[in-house]
């Protein structure tokens, strides 16, 4: 019989992953996402009025390609009427229709594009298709309504005008680049196809225009290959085998070093690639081109990895996103051109210093993909001085415009730079503390401000341990210190058998390079490891949002994914053996290092005092240790809301003197049992009231079923069947193990959960409880005269769903207490008598309850038990099937029911004040150190809510963020009955 403890904390962890909206929940007439099937690319192209040519039938991929979306639609609450709105926002020559704060309907990027235009910034010329049409498309059954697909060429017309380039020229052709942008961030998980409009006659008005035919056809060839797998969902492999035989017949080690007549015969191979795989030859008329990417794009808000990542970042996945359409500027056009991407602040420690990587000859996804090792952006300031200078002030403008770090993208096309993209830079939680301290001493933001751009789950990041300084180890390789913490575990080299292996134990992904197909692997591990790839590679980017360790670009080591090993000089390692990585040096090292405790910066205390001056709720702690008390108080817990006694139990010392007390035949074989126990808990008692430093201590009396002291049948079976029947005290043993199994038999409960526990067993057993009320005060008078300590000890009853049994233990403990006092003679002791909420009907009738109790705690991992009627061991068969498929927006026994159970503690609340004023009343279910609970909990008026140590800073974090959204008028005041 599983311990309720350990079987839904079990959960509670496993199930964090899984988070989906509301709104994803109303999409009941959308079908179940098919995994395999392939999806119809349906370009409207029907509709297309090209100049070149009229494409009348409908273009589709044929059933062989694999590209998977899921075709849920991404539900709107108000229908778009489509004859009403504006669908295409233009940006360019200093002017936009839209900006900056339209990220809704814009996205990100299209509004970052629209806000640069207008400020002066040089962007290539383009424009957004909005959200709304996203909706529309996926409403239209995956198509684009005639109306707004119709507008299509003269948005495209105006970036001609812009230029002065037209779109599939056979002189000088306009080519463009069609990316996903949604209000947030994905980074890599939705689609881009660059180069778009080449076809056989525009690749050569390329090569005249720009006198470089191998440039062109390299264009050509990157076209069709982002085009056939984006589009019509080819393999990538597929292409990437074909430049692999070219090089190994040519013997050469570079792309770059392909030849014009290489890279035609490789156009060519492309091209029957994607006729054998689609059937149908590859579209050269630049409108069907546009069209299939446009919809593509759309498409892959539903891809996989789009999904996993919004499922993973708590995303709503009924956003949809924009599509932009930009003119193409090349970084590719030779040593005079070049791409990066940067950070106006470093996003993995908060320094304040220019941070990016660029490449030299070479397009946006070289950079970002990790292929090629990019270089430092502080060289560019050698290689092309004029347009560093002028980037480090337009980003600079830019961070000053937005007030918070930006993350841009840039291109030079011989020597003059383009913006692409500027965007709030996603960071380490180290470096969103530092950057936000720095900003408020830089008067860039308030103190308000700077507490609303931390995430508070994200300070459990920094919580968690780091390599001991004083562990002794060698060093086999050093890569990029990409994503700070240290991290052990067992090499795996794909993503599967990272998800495969990681329940059991802890799991480094090691990978070449990553990309977005690994994102479910990289939640998996524990830490990453690349080949290849700098600090704004995919798996940096990636694991900083994560709050992994990574380490990147460690150029020393060679992975071979087949031979499910990796290389350093002549060292192999293979699957399976142990590594640590430390993210914060870069460092890579054989076997398991021994980690510390973190020390806490000074700008998290600072930032944490800013937390605690903007909140009223008040932050304890469920401890019931001296080491997790000391810890707690060190992240600024103001008290203990829950000390299980029961954990003091189970120690190896005690735990035969609790079945003592079990298999006592007699009240007096108890009581003997019960006196031994007494010494240890005051021991306890002691330690803890000692740790607390006068802060009070909530201390609970026994709750689980007696069952769980004993062990497993099963066990017991097993010693009988090993006694040596020689042995002197062999009848003695039998006759004990004997016993135990009798009582197992008699304590056997069909459904414990709802069974003898709780105050029940206080009630039929008052001997447990008067031992554990007797310790409680012995020890705080013991501390009080003696050692002058000040004592709060607050004792409460677990499971009370009727007044009569809280009268019942409540006479009990008092008796106890009194006579205690008498004997100690410690008149100023202070300590209440209260109550655990956690059955329905103690909630509804609080009010009875608090004519006798002192304080109440909702223990709402119960009271959820009790008001949904699943059990906390068992639900985990279903729930995640609840949560994935929408039945229920988020596990109710991580983030609080606040319309069901949150009703029962706002009106037991309610009941509870209404006849006692002053009633303190608390929380210290799992819900206690969840942000969204804790809003709920501050809305509702509860004076502390109390969770796990290592959730203490979070949850003064979240409180204050929910006192300053109240204050703002855009916080829940609400009471959950409303
Ligand atoms: C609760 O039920 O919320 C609670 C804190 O008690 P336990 O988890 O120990 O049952
Ligand atoms: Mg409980």
């Amino acid at each position: 019989m599983p311990t309720k403890k350990t079987s839904s904390t079990k959960k509670t962890k496993t199930k964090k992953k899984t988070g989906t909206t509301k709104k994803a929940v109303a999409s009941k007439k959308t079908p179940k996402p098919k995994k395999s099937t392939a999806v119809k690319a349906k370009a409207s192209t029907k509709k297309t009025t090209s100049k070149k040519t009229t494409v009348k039938t409908k273009t589709k991929t044929a059933t062989s390609v694999k590209k998977t979306v899921d075709k849920k639609t991404p539900v709107k609450t108000k229908r778009i009427t489509v004859a009403k709105g504006k669908y295409y926002y233009y940006f360019g020559d200093k002017q936009a229709d839209g900006k900056g704060t339209m990220k809704d309907l814009l996205g990100g990027k299209g509004a970052g594009l629209a806000e640069m235009s207008r400020a002066g910034i040089p962007v290539p010329p383009g424009f957004t298709i909005t959200t709304d049409v996203c909706h529309l498309y996926y409403e239209n059954d995956m198509e684009i309504p005639q109306k707004i697909d119709q507008d299509l060429e003269k948005y495209i017309e105006k970036i001609e005008n812009s230029v002065g380039k037209k779109f599939g020229d056979a002189s000088d052709p306009l080519l463009v680049s069609v990316r996903s942008g949604a209000k947030f961030s994905m980074p890599g998980m939705m689609d881009t196809v660059l180069n778009l409009g080449l076809n056989p006659e525009s690749v050569d008005g390329l090569a005249k225009m720009t006198g470089n035919t191998r440039f062109a056809l390299d264009n050509y060839r990157r076209f069709i290959s982002m085009f056939g797998n984006v589009v019509l969902g080819i393999d990538k492999e597929l292409f990437e085998k074909v430049i692999l035989k070219k090089k190994a017949d040519k013997r050469i080690k570079q792309d770059s070093s392909l030849q014009k007549n290489d890279l035609m015969d490789i156009v060519k191979k492309f091209k029957s690639i994607c006729k054998r795989n689609s059937g149908e030859a590859f579209p050269d008329d630049p409108y069907v081109q546009l069209r299939m990417s446009r919809d593509a794009v759309f498409r892959s808000w539903n891809n996989p990895r789009a999904i996993s990542y919004r499922r993973m970042h708590n995303i709503d996945s009924s956003l949809g996103t924009a599509v932009n359409i930009q003119a193409m500027v090349y970084g590719n056009m030779g040593n005079t051109s070049a791409t990066g991407v940067g950070f106006t602040r470093n996003p993995a420690t908060g320094d304040k210093e220019f941070y990016g990587e660029y490449l030299v000859n070479a397009q946006g996804e070289d950079v970002v993909a990790g292929i090629r090792t990019p270089q430092p952006i502080a060289k560019l300031k050698q290689e092309l001085p004029d347009a560093f200078k002028q980037l480090k002030a337009i980003t600079t403008r830019l961070e000053k415009h937005y007030r918070d770090v930006q993350d841009f993208e840039f291109t030079i096309q011989e020597k003059t730079l383009y913006m692409l993209q500027t965007r709030s830079g996603k960071r380490t939680v180290q470096a969103a503390i530092k950057i936000a301290v720095d900003m408020v001493k830089e008067k860039l933001i308030t103190k308000e401000e700077a507490l609303e751009r931390v995430d508070p789950q994200q300070l459990d990041h920094l919580l968690h341990p780091r390599l001991d300084p004083k562990a002794k180890y060698n060093i086999l390789a050093k890569g990029l210190p990409a994503s700070p913490g240290a991290a052990s575990g067992k090499v795996y080299f794909t993503a599967e058998e990272v998800v495969k292996h990681s329940g059991k134990q802890q799991t480094i992904l090691v990978r070449e390079e990553t990309n977005p197909d690994d994102i479910e692997g990289m939640n998996a591990a524990l830490g990453i490891l690349t080949a290849r790839g700098g600090m704004t590679s995919h798996a940096a980017v990636v694991a900083r949002g994560m709050g992994k360790c990574c380490v990147s670009g460690a150029e020393a080591i060679r992975v071979y994914p087949r031979k499910k090993q990796f290389q350093v000089g002549k060292l192999i390692i293979k699957e399976g053996e142990v590594i640590t990585l430390n993210g914060t040096t870069g460092d890579i090292i054989i076997g398991k290092v021994p980690t510390i405790e973190p020390e806490l910066s000074g700008e998290f205390s600072k930032y944490m005092s800013w937390a605690d001056e903007n909140r009223t709720l008040k932050v304890r702690t469920n401890a019931d240790t001296p080491r997790d008390c000391q810890q707690a108080i060190k992240f600024g817990a103001e008290g203990i809301g829950l000390c299980r006694t029961e954990h003091m139990f189970f120690a190896e010392d005690r735990i035969p003197i609790v079945q003592d007390m079990i298999l006592a035949d007699s009240p007096e074989e108890r009581q003997e049992a019960l006196d031994k126990l007494l010494k240890f808990q005051k021991k306890d008692f002691k330690e803890i009231f000692t740790a607390m430093q006068g802060k009070p201590v909530t201390i609970r009396t026994l709750d689980p079923p007696l069952h769980e002291f004993l062990p497993r049948l099963e066990e017991v079976m097993e010693k009988i069947e090993n006694l040596d029947k020689v042995d002197d005290d062999y009848e003695e043993k039998l006759e004990r193990l004997q016993k135990v199994i009798k009582r197992i038999d008699e304590l056997h409960e069909l459904n414990p959960m709802l069974g003898h526990r709780g105050c029940r067993l206080g009630i039929v057993y008052p001997e447990i409880t008067e031992m554990q009320a007797r310790a409680i005060i012995e020890a705080a008078c013991e501390l009080t005269k003696v050692k002058k300590l000040t004592v709060l000890p607050e004792i409460m009853i677990p499971l009370v769903g009727h007044i009569n049994e809280f009268k019942n233990q409540k006479e009990v403990v008092q008796r106890v207490a009194n006579e205690v006092i008498a004997k100690y003679k410690v008149k100023t002791l202070k300590y209440m008598i209260g109550t655990m909420i956690e059955i329905p009907r103690a909630a509804l009738t609080a009010d009875e309850i608090a004519e006798e109790a002192e304080f109440f705690s909702f223990g709402t991992n119960d009271l959820t038990q009790m008001t949904m009627g699943f059990s906390r061991d068992d639900a985990g068969k279903f729930l995640n099937y609840y949560v994935e498929n929408g039945i229920l927006p988020s596990d109710p026994f991580i983030s609080l029911d606040q319309i069901g159970v949150g009703q029962l503690v706002s009106m037991g609340k309610e009941k509870g004040r209404s006849v006692r004023k002053d009633l303190k009343v608390g929380i210290c279910g799992e819900h206690g150190g969840d942000p969204a609970s804790i809003e709920f909990c501050n809305g509702v008026g509860l004076d502390y809510v109390s969770c796990s140590p290592f959730r203490v800073p979070i949850a003064r974090l979240s409180a204050a963020q929910a006192n300053l959204r109240v204050k703002k008028g855009t916080g829940k005041g609400r009471t959950g009955t409303e």
